[in-house]
């Protein structure tokens, strides 16, 4: 019942964002040229876009060099005909097996399971992991009618089984999605394979962060987690 009515009112919040954007389009229809409204209609549909952004992108595009306008469009093209998900670990790739997963050099009994492909590059950029990792292209989200069964699982679990992963990290986000993902893989794997040593990324204090502005839940995360002084 009450995902039906989650359900009905996420239907409700799409056709409101579609009459909106419709609004939008067709008062712009008397302002703007076919073409010019296409693409203004185009850069609409990206995340954090609004109807302005989208203008000043269209004119932005329009006073460009043609071949500027060229290589952009081809570089989507590139990406659309030539970027793969790895068959290993759904990161983006354009050779599967991606290069982190062929990489021998890289601990391949250590895998981190993330989110996103740009949380995989956050950890990436960081220097400090050099194991493999699990995308999972999602989280669960039981509100929203997102269960195990829409992650990217079927890949995690063909891995574990072949039994060369000693510890899998969970590093999806802290937020409860991410909580509620990290704790059903947790129980997931312990029942599956009791073997396999799991670990949750720390909760923390931001570096450079002021005790006195920090929210109370993420001190006491904190405190929790604490180590040794090193
Ligand atoms: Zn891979």
């Amino acid at each position: 019942m009450k995902r039906l009515k989650t359900e009905v009112l996420s239907q409700r919040l799409e056709r409101f964002h579609n009459e909106k954007r419709l609004k939008a389009y067709e008062s712009m229809r008397h302002i703007y040229d076919r073409l010019v409204q296409h693409l203004i209609s185009e850069f609409n549909k990206l995340p954090s876009i609004g109807t302005r952004t989208a203008e000043r992108l269209a004119y932005f595009v329009l006073n460009r060099s043609k071949q500027d306008n060229l290589s952009l469009c081809r570089a989507i093209t590139d990406v659309n005909e030539k970027v793969i998900r790895c068959e290993l670990c759904n990161n983006f790739t354009e050779v599967s097996p991606c290069d982190i997963c062929k990489d021998q050099r890289r601990d391949q009994t250590v895998m981190c399971v993330v989110e996103e492909p740009h949380d995989l590059v956050a950890i990436e950029k960081t220097g400090k992991f050099n194991g493999v990792y699990h995308v999972l292209m999602g989280v669960l989200s039981p509100l929203d009618g997102i269960g195990p069964e829409n992650l990217q699982m079927n890949g995690l679990i063909s891995r574990l089984k072949e039994n060369a992963i000693k510890e899998v990290i969970l590093a999806t986000n802290t937020t409860s999605e991410g909580e509620t993902t990290a704790l059903y893989l947790c129980n997931f794997i312990r029942k599956a394979f009791p073997k396999i040593l799991i670990s949750r990324i720390a909760y923390g204090l931001a570096v450079g962060a002021d005790l006195e502005f920090i929210d109370s839940s993420t001190i006491a995360k904190s405190l929790e987690g604490r180590h040794a002084f090193q």
